[in-house]
């Protein structure tokens, strides 16, 4: 037994973790250890990816590439590979994923499960969206193929299925051309909300990518709007990604009311004189975290949680304001405080999280029930608004909650592989 946690490092708990080095093995490793869950970089905040005192699958050995057709960008790998892999391989070549999150110390697998979204989802959706084909191995050993077009019910049931389906071993993934490593990116300060949902606006038909840094102290919601185009660009060197590590856990949270008013008054003046347009490479500009190794221990010992939510465009702008107003004068919430507008496209998941509308995610230190107390009242806002939290972020929503949010769980239950359980399945269904 080992010591396992996801992101959020709420806790750490013992788990048989069984290392999978070869999809041939799969199915007598998953008939053998059920019931389990897989585990990608567990880059989930919350227990979405936990199994606390028995089997995770550890997947990050299943990593081989298997083709890449240059002519029709169309890649098929084993579902451990990390989406960094994925992108260092095909950006030289005129490829890159449609879809990434804002790290890419993922895997394909953890990717589909939790059907992951972008800076640029009003123009490419969600990373389902370019998956063409997936092979899926049941805790029973049975083998299912799936895709868009052939059983598209299982693959609708497996993307965003955090896997509950069973384990996604290989996947096909339609890239999408891109002319180099080089974004134009601009950033653009706003001071109240209103701003920021006309910048929105009149970005989405020019620009892909798009995401806000809010100040969650500030009664004003002021932030900074960041947006950005990839460009050709044929003089300039990729810069020198060095990593910063953070080499201990401080033994209280870094992250207090006095360095978060500090930090978030200094960084919004900063920005604010620095704001324009520049050239970026692709790393800082889609994954600005992932050269500070183990930030998340900035948290300290307790670690934090990460709340997200997703409200109707309707609702959008109250919701958005009362959500900050309770975070304001709870004192909590942390410098990570992300806004964006999803675009219209609707997920092919069952589960997925996107749906039109304003999507808001902070970080909290874990403050315990002061912490959980907030959570709670913004729960009713963002349920009174009609709106959802995301699963692979979440780590105490009720059962309630989650069914207010998703109404689609009776349908993915028919999918449901019996033999895989998570702390996650057992708070939100039952098992
Ligand atoms: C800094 C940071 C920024 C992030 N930004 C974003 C963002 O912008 N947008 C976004 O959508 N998410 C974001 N995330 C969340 C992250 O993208 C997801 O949690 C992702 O699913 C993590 O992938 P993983 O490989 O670490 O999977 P894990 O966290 O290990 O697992 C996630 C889920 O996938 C399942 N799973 C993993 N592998 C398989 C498999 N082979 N078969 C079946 N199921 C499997 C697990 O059982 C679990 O349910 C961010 C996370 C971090 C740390």
């Amino acid at each position: 037994m080992v010591k396992i946690s996801s992101w959020g490092r709420l806790d750490s708990t013992e788990h048989d973790v069984r290392f999978l080095k070869s999809t041939l093995e799969v199915p007598g490793a998953l008939r053998a250890g059920a019931p389990g869950i897989p585990y990608g970089m567990g880059r989930s905040y919350g227990d979405v990816c936990l199994n606390p005192g028995g089997t995770i699958w550890r997947t990050t050995g299943l990593d081989h590439f298997i083709s890449l057709d240059e002519n029709s960008g169309v890649l098929t790998c084993e579902a451990g590979v990390v989406l960094r892999d994925i992108q260092h391989l095909v950006i030289p070549r005129g490829w890159s994923l449609p879809v990434t999150p804002g790290t890419q110390l993922v895997t394909v697998g953890g990717a589909i499960a939790n059907d992951v979204h972008g800076k640029n989802h009003h123009v490419y959706g969600t990373f389902g969206d370019h998956v063409r084909r997936i092979k899926i191995v049941r805790t029973d050993g049975t083998e299912i193929d799936c895709g868009p077009d052939l059983q598209p019910d299982w693959f609708a049931a497996t993307v965003g299925g955090i896997g509950l389906t069973g384990l996604i071993t290989e996947a096909q993934i339609q890239l999408r051309r891109i002319p180099g490593p080089w974004f134009e990116t601009e950033t653009v300060p706003f001071s109240n909300l209103d701003e920021f949902f006309s910048l929105s606006s009149e970005s989405d038909a020019e620009w892909e990518n798009s995401v806000s840094w809010i100040d969650c102290v500030a009664s004003d919601g002021r932030g900074l709007f960041m947006r950005g185009n990839p460009v050709s660009v044929t003089d300039r060197k990729q810069p020198h990604g060095r990593s910063i590590p953070m080499p201990l856990v401080p033994p209280i949270s870094l992250v207090n009311q006095v360095s978060l008013h500090a930090f978030n008054a200094a960084y919004f003046q900063i920005n604010r004189r620095n704001s324009g347009k520049k050239l970026t490479h692709y790393e800082p500009f889609l994954y600005p975290l992932d050269n500070i190794v183990d930030w998340n221990r900035m948290y300290g010992p307790h670690g934090f949680y990460q709340y997200q939510s997703v409200v109707p465009i309707e609702t959008g702008r109250e919701a958005t304001a009362a959500m900050m107003r309770e975070i304001a004068a709870s004192g909590q919430g942390s410098f990570l405080a992300v806004l964006k507008t999803f675009g219209q496209r609707i997920p092919k998941g069952m589960l997925s999280f996107p749906r039109p509308g304003v999507t808001l995610a902070l970080d909290f230190p874990n403050l315990g029930d002061r912490s959980l107390k907030l959570f709670d009242r913004l729960d009713s806002i963002v349920r009174n608004a009609g709106g959802r939290i995301y699963l692979a972020k979440d780590a105490r929503m009720s059962r309630g909650m989650f069914e207010a949010g998703y109404p689609r769980i009776e349908e993915f239950l028919n999918f449901r592989d019996p033999g895989m359980s998570s702390a996650m399945s057992r708070r939100l269904l039952g098992n």
